[in-house]
């Protein structure tokens, strides 16, 4: 049982200290609303600050005439599988949001180039930002300076606390120290859940917590089996993204051996294959090219620890924005160049299309919930245009407040904070009734590990039923075998999220967008999403057809 817990209160508590969490508290703060902002990381830190990267784009609605045909692009990747309503907010108010990202610290430049954005058709406005470690420090400032805001760092969300369908508060872990804070509202801007692969391009401690805490506290969540696969850098140096548009002047593809991995196709064919690969960054099955992805992920699993890649040297005579801004950065900042440098790579396990679901204002099934950024379903489906979801972090993070303003300034009783700890240790006692941990808290450094190996050979690029199964086997006996409170709330989130990822895609018989499964290749003709659901404890999942027609 968890020792004396430090009592907190506060009108909005923020959990995740990336751009969806700094967006919303500085937002709650600057309407003077007493906001905690906790991490597990540092402030300004997640995905969004992730330093291997050259940039990042956020996609907006150019103007009026571009609301159908920015409607059409986003709805080719979703393929019916997100929310209409949802999709109408994101085309309306993210022209207006730009301004969010100079006000947690960022220097936002328009991209010149007019290429359309990963997976669109139509070529629109693309605002990039970059400069990391500066952005960052300026975010640090920023809160430092803003006396509505309490940072809590290293601090991880344990549980949330609900009475009667609604938000009242949560329980976090800070070195040891557990916090008992009561709020009015909560957003959750945890991010998403890439580090339960071995290889991912994301910061090592994304393990999924925010979606775990919510699926416990009744919410549901979307289409979790959308994760993205992105070709990334195995050596010379490990964990850097790989630029997908270099991939047209790809001249070979081999495993660590040295066999042709394309040696029975034409050279025609492997031709027209980099070309269309070179236009789009996640794995998707919907493209013929989805053959480099695979042949990738099969020679992994016959033992290579990836793929060697050679290259044209006409590949640095590009100069065009989208070429000279990733290729001079890998240069300057990683040592990198991809003629000179033996290039090997793996697909890296990267963004979620799916999460939490939300309302078209970030609300979640419990009231005063709010869901923004990564950790929530928002306008992806199956899959994701290039630079939508730092846009839909933006979006949703000002919606959700101002949804939020309904709790803050309603006038309703607040749970004591002895109820809500009561209800906290009846929770923790049902863990030491049980007694089901046969496992030591050394052990959850093994089980993180082994969460990461089954998800990075089962529930990668290449899924089926059989290996989907072999590993949920392993994830159960985890899960039976794991109390939190004596392995750690981190393990605990990772096995449940794992499973539910798992179960996700052995449920869903059908390959499209981002899923691709290989005993089922093709799309079923009657699109659906996937809900996830707790009950009794248990993972549910069920199908909703009617949204989708
Ligand atoms: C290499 C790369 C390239 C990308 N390119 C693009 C792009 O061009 N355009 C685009 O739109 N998107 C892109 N993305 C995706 C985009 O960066 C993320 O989706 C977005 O930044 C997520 O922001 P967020 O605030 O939701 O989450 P994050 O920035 O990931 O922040 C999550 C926060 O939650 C905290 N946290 C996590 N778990 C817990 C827990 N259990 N308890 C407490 N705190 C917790 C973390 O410490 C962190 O502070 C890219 C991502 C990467 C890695």
């Amino acid at each position: 049982m968890p020792p004396d817990l430090t009592r907190l209160d506060c009108d909005v508590l923020v959990v995740g200290a990336g751009i969806g969490g700094l967006v919303s508290a500085t937002q709650a703060a600057g309407r003077g609303w007493r906001t905690i902002l906790a991490t597990k990381g540092k402030i300004a830190g997640g995905a969004s600050y992730f330093p291997k990267k050259a940039s990042l784009g956020v996609q907006v609605t150019n103007d009026a005439d571009d609301i159908e045909p920015f409607r059409y692009d986003i709805a080719r990747a979703a393929q019916g599988m997100n929310d209409p309503s949802i999709v109408d907010a994101y085309l309306r108010d993210s022209p207006n949001v730009i301004d969010s990202l100079d006000a947690i610290g960022f220097e936002p430049w328009l991209r010149a180039d007019g290429r359309p954005a990963c997976f669109a058709a139509h070529a629109r406005k693309i605002f990039m930002i970059g400069d990391w470690a500066g952005a960052s420090q300026r975010a640090r400032d920023i809160v430092a300076g803003n006396e509505a805001i309490v940072p809590l760092e290293r601090t991880g969300l344990v549980r949330i606390q609900t009475e009667a369908g609604r938000v009242v508060g949560a329980v976090l872990e800070r070195d040891g120290e557990w916090l008992l804070v009561r709020c009015k509202t909560m957003i959750l801007a945890t991010g998403g859940m890439a580090s339960l692969y071995r290889h991912n391009l994301y910061p090592n401690h994304l393990y999924g917590g925010g979606h775990a805490a919510a699926l416990e506290a009744g919410c549901e969540l979307v289409n979790m089996e959308y994760i993205q696969f992105i070709p990334g850098l195995v050596s010379p140096r490990y964990k850097v993204l790989f630029g997908e548009h270099t991939l047209k002047y790809c001249t070979g593809m081999f495993d660590r051996e040295g066999r042709d991995l394309l040696a029975d196709m034409s050279a025609s064919a492997a031709q027209a294959m980099w070309a269309e690969r070179s236009t789009y960054a996640p794995f998707s099955t919907d493209y013929a090219s989805r053959t480099f992805d695979t042949r990738m992920m099969q020679a992994i699993r016959a033992g290579s620890s990836g793929v060697r890649l050679t290259f044209h040297a006409a590949l640095y005579e590009q100069r065009s924005d989208f070429y000279a801004v990733y290729l001079d950065w890998l240069k300057r900042d990683m040592g990198i160049d991809m003629c000179r440098d033996e290039i090997c790579v793996a697909p890296f396990a990267h963004s979620c299309n799916g999460g939490i679901r939300i309302d078209d204002h970030g609300e979640t099934a419990i009231a005063g919930l709010f869901a923004v950024g990564e950790v929530a379903s928002a306008i992806e489906g199956a899959n994701r245009l290039g630079g939508n979801s730092v846009g839909g972090s933006l979006v949703f993070a000002r919606r959700a407040i101002e949804t939020a303003a309904r709790y803050i300034e309603a006038d309703r009783r607040a749970p004591s904070f002895d109820e809500i700890e009561r209800d906290f240790r009846r929770w923790c006692a049902s863990f030491d009734a049980a007694a089901t941990s046969t496992l030591a808290p050394a052990a959850a450094s093994d089980m993180l590990r082994s969460v990461r190996e089954r998800l990075w050979a089962d529930a990668n690029v290449l899924r089926d039923h059989a290996s989907l199964s072999t590993s949920l086997d392993v994830l159960d006996a985890l899960d039976a075998a794991c109390n939190p409170l004596v392995c750690g709330f981190d393990a605990y989130h990772a096995v449940r999220v794992a499973s539910v990822l798992m179960h996700a895609m052995r449920a869903r018989t059908e390959s499209r967008g981002a899923h691709f499964r290989s005993d089922f290749p093709t799309a079923d003709p009657r699109p659906y999403r996937q809900i996830v659901s707790l009950r009794d404890g248990a993972i549910h999942i069920r199908r909703e057809f009617d949204a989708c027609e």
